[in-house]
Parts: structure tokens; C-alpha cells; sequence
């Protein structure tokens, strides 16, 4: 499961540039900050290879395995 904590997130578009699975996708929705966040878009491709959340400059984003618990 992948949460985004769409706050702090900067639009930088790397989660979704290197996401194997092409699972997200930026939204058009902006935080409060000015910056379009992603979106889950196709969450039953995702494989928890957890890329987005290592790739993320601003540790916006949570993978964690399982279905839906933690
Ligand atoms: S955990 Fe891997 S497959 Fe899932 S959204 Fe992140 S990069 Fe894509
Ligand atoms: S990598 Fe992080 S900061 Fe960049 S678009 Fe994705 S969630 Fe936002």
C-alpha cells in the first residue's frame, strides 16, 4: 500500500518517473503549498518495491506491505 503525504510534496515527479509499474501519477490537485501531488492511479500493479519512497527528496511518500494493515 502506498501513502502519500501529499503536503510535503514538491511536484518534482520522480515517484512517478520511476515507479516500475507506472502505479502513480500527478494529480490536479495542488497541497497548500502550490504543488500538484500524485495520485494512486492503479494501486494493484504496485509490487511494494517501495523505488517511490526511496526516490522522493522530501519523504513524502510510505510504502508498506500487505493488505492494508500499517
Ligand atoms: S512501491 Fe514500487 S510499484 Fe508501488 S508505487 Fe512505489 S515504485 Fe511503484
Ligand atoms: S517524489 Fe515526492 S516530492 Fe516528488 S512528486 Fe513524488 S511525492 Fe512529490
Amino acid at each position: 500500500m502506498v501513502q502519500i503525504n501529499e503536503g510535503l510534496c514538491k511536484s518534482c515527479g520522480y515517484c512517478v518517473k520511476f515507479c516500475p509499474k507506472q502505479v502513480l501519477q500527478i494529480g490536479h490537485e495542488r497541497n497548500r503549498r502550490g504543488h500538484f501531488f500524485p495520485v494512486v492511479v492503479n494501486e494493484r500493479s504496485c509490487i511494494t518495491c517501495a523505488v517511490c519512497a526511496l526516490m522522493c527528496p522530501e519523504g513524502a511518500i510510505e510504502v508498506s506491505k500487505g493488505g492494508g494493515k500499517a
